[in-house]
Parts: C-alpha cells; sequence; structure tokens
C-alpha cells in the first residue's frame, strides 16, 4: 500500500483453476496504532504529572495529621502550607493547560478580529518582569500598529509562553530580545531571541509534543507545565501560522511566529 490508513480491494479471479471468484481486502492500520499509542502515552503522561504534586501533597497532610499539634511550630506550620498550596496550584496549571489545549484541539481555524498585538505583546511583557530574575529584557521592534485576525486570547497565551520559556531557561544577567514586525513577504512575525541554555539539534523537534522537556528537574522548577510549546504550536497552526525554532546548546535561543500575509493588516491609532 502506498499511503498509510490506504484500504485496497482486491477482486480475485480464480475461475481457471475452478475455484470461483473471492474478495481480498487489506487496510494498512499504521495510523490508527499510532494514534492509539500517542492516546495511551499521553494518559500515562498526565497521570505521572499529577500523581507527583499529589504525593507530595498527601505526605505533608499526613505528617501533620500524624504529629502532635503542639510539636509543630508556627513557622514549620506555615513551611508546611506554603509548599502544600504550592503543589496544589501546580496541579490547577497542569489542568488549566490541559483545558486550553483541547479547547484549541477542538477546532481547526481561528477566525476572530484584528488585534493589536503590540497591546498583547507590552501586557506579556509587564506580567514577565515579575517572573524576572535580572535578566535584561530588550524591545528591539513592536510595530504599534500592525495586527492579525485572530483570537485574542489565544495570541496573548502565545505571546506570554515564548516570553516566559526565555526567562525560565536564561540564566540571571543574560539578555532577551523581543521583536515584533512586518517582513518584506508581508507576513508579521513575534520573536523572542534569548541568550540562554538552548537546546540540542535532537530535541529541538520534539519541544511540541505535550509535556515534553529536556530537562524535567529543571522545567518543574521553574514552574513549567509542559505543555506551553503544544499550546503555542496550536494557537498558531489556528491561525495559520508557522512556529520556528532555532537554538544552539549553551549560545541561546530563537523562537519566531510568522502570520501569513491575509492575516495581518494595519490599524491606525
Ligand atoms: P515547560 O513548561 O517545561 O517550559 P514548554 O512546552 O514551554 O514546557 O517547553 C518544553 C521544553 O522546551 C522545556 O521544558 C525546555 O526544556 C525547552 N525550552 C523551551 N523554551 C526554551 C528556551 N527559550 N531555552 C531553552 N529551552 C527551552
Amino acid at each position: 500500500l502506498q499511503n498509510e490508513g490506504q484500504e485496497k480491494s482486491l477482486l480475485v479471479q480464480l475461475a481457471p483453476y475452478g475455484v470461483g471468484r473471492f474478495l481480498i481486502v487489506t487496510r494498512d492500520v499504521t495510523q490508527v496504532e499510532k494514534l492509539e499509542t500517542t492516546r495511551k502515552d499521553f494518559v500515562a503522561n498526565v497521570s505521572h504529572e499529577l500523581r507527583t504534586p499529589l504525593t507530595v501533597l498527601s505526605g505533608f497532610l499526613e505528617t501533620m495529621r500524624d504529629m502532635p499539634a503542639e510539636s509543630l511550630s508556627a513557622e514549620q506550620k506555615e513551611r508546611y502550607q506554603n509548599m502544600m498550596l504550592e503543589q496544589a496550584e501546580r496541579m490547577q496549571a497542569i489542568v488549566a493547560d490541559l483545558l486550553t489545549l483541547s479547547t484549541l484541539e477542538s477546532a481547526p481555524t481561528a477566525s476572530g478580529e484584528p488585534v493589536r498585538m503590540s497591546t498583547v505583546i507590552h501586557e506579556a511583557l509587564r506580567q514577565a518582569q515579575i517572573l524576572s530574575r535580572g535578566q535584561h529584557v530588550f524591545i528591539e521592534n513592536i510595530a504599534e500598529d500592525l495586527c492579525v485576525t485572530g483570537m485574542e486570547t489565544e495570541l496573548a497565551s502565545a505571546v506570554s509562553n515564548l516570553l516566559t520559556n526565555a526567562i525560565r531557561y536564561t540564566p540571571k544577567d543574560g539578555t532577551i530580545t523581543v521583536s515584533w514586525y512586518r517582513t518584506e513577504s508581508g507576513h508579521a512575525c513575534y520573536s523572542v531571541q534569548d541568550t540562554g541554555i538552548g537546546i540540542a539539534s535532537q530535541d529541538i523537534p520534539r519541544l511540541t509534543e505535550r509535556f515534553y522537556r529536556v530537562d524535567r528537574g529543571r522545567s518543574r522548577a521553574t514552574g513549567g507545565t509542559g505543555l506551553g510549546l503544544a499550546i503555542t504550536k496550536h494557537v498558531a497552526m489556528r491561525h495559520n501560522a508557522e512556529l520556528t525554532i532555532h537554538s544552539r546548546l549553551g549560545a541561546g535561543s530563537i523562537f519566531s511566529v510568522a502570520f501569513p500575509p491575509n492575516r495581518v493588516s494595519i490599524e491606525e491609532s
């Protein structure tokens, strides 16, 4: 069979041999099996991701239940409560990202209205400042009037995911450069460049898979759910845009989303 999923029927004529005729139907099930494996992996990953904070949470609760109340100082109690809250927030973040992904997957393309991306980018920059640990964030070029037709909430999450990642994976004193500009071909491009830890070439194609992380411990420690780039890729796809990743281990990365000319407009202020 030439293509996956292709079905072929073959009428076999065996009359000359005195056996009569019968029909052979063959179907390539590679794609079906691939989907089933992806589904199983996904369920296993979600269970694993949620089990870790749940285990920590129940560990703390058991300790607190079994300890005599007077042996727990006020500071210890506060510390335990903060740790439990952190685990609960982690689970909330995972569930929120999973819901976002499933909403994005349920509709193929986004219609929407022209969205002034400069406003979205400035807001993401403002929120990202809270996360920043001393990295220098530069705005290289923000085309104030350049708009994209689409869904503002989705575009905002793609914009902030790339920015948040740049901050997460760039050490203190590193540099992050944000641009929003129109290319000669009429595309509109949002790009975030960092001088962070970079990514090895063999990991790049897998970054947009759900829960794929180069360094699981580092991602968790910085509050990542492992779903940010999967969401960004889906938002890009829904806006007929393309997400590209260039990176060099130890040197830094550039993540860009390029929107096609038919989604781009200029709105005078
Ligand atoms: P996470 O929540 O773990 O950041 P993402 O889906 O956003 O999940 O990213 C997937 C993985 O890609 C990260 O765990 C990290 O290993 C890698 N990554 C993403 N952005 C960068 C970056 N700017 N620099 C280096 N590695 C990155």
